[in-house]
């Protein structure tokens, strides 16, 4: 912490706008219909650098027939909750909570299947000034709550994308759920036996579709420029010709 004035204030909190980042206006609402899919996690600013605050945007909506969810999450930095508005919700509108570093995550919903329930909501977390970031995902056992399942990943790492940074611990969520659910024998539980079912990885979850458009984002931009410099370049003789 460092003195500013008669006030504390952390280090981490930039007493005006950094420089080189403008400040940015969204409409959360707006955003709601370019979200992907459920658990999505979208952070609202450009901004995900070291040191950054970022706030994400979530939204849930009840779906017919969806397996309601439940793991924990692990987060080595505090997150914090907000409820923007919802209809059904497990939070009421404006309700703010910071989570405890291992917090369960679910629907938000009382009943995830009635598709005139939603939820708007931001969780905000922070981005560490190291280059390493530990976040997990620990599945527990329906029957006994025993860990089942449990994998720490660096949120810090991942594909080097050159255009639009991307928001790396989606890929790992997807990631631990699919070697979760390829191996029945990584779901049954070592005290009691009980199998967990496997975890969603269907086309309704957010992360599923982001960590496939974020990469076609990427390779489309990068072949995009490529073809726009292809053409700024003129053709051998092409000048020659335009100066007569
Ligand atoms: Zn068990």
């Amino acid at each position: 912490m460092v003195s500013n004035g008669s006030k504390t204030a952390f280090r981490h909190v930039p007493s005006r706008p950094v420089a080189n980042r403008q400040p940015v206006k969204v409409d959360v609402f707006g955003l709601v219909i370019r979200n992907l899919g459920l658990l999505q996690l979208s952070p609202i600013f450009p901004y995900t650098h070291d040191g950054a605050i970022v706030p994400c945007m979530t939204n849930t909506t009840g779906v017919r027939g969806v397996t309601p969810w439940h793991f924990f999450h692990d987060n080595e930095v505090k997150e914090t909750i907000v409820c923007l508005v919802e209809n059904g919700g497990a939070m009421k509108s404006g309700q703010i909570m910071l989570l405890a570093n291992n917090h369960g995550v679910g629907p938000f919903l009382r009943d995830p299947q009635d598709p005139s329930n939603y939820y708007v909501g931001l969780i905000t977390i922070r981005m560490g000034n190291r280059p390493e970031q530990t976040e997990g995902i620990v599945l527990r056992c329906h029957k006994c709550n025993e860990v089942v399942y449990a994998r720490y990943f660096n949120v810090k790492e991942g594909p080097a994308r050159k255009h639009y940074p991307e928001f790396y611990a989606l890929r790992y969520y997807l990631e631990s759920f699919r070697e979760f659910n390829r191996n029945p024998e990584l779901r049954i539980c070592k005290k009691c036996g009980a199998a967990r079912p496997p975890e969603p990885e269907a086309e309704n979850f957010g992360y599923v579709q982001y960590t496939r458009n974020i990469d076609v984002a990427n390779r489309g931009r990068e072949a995009f420029e490529l073809m726009a410099a292809k053409l700024a370049k003129p053709a051998d003789g092409a000048s020659e010709s335009a100066q007569r």
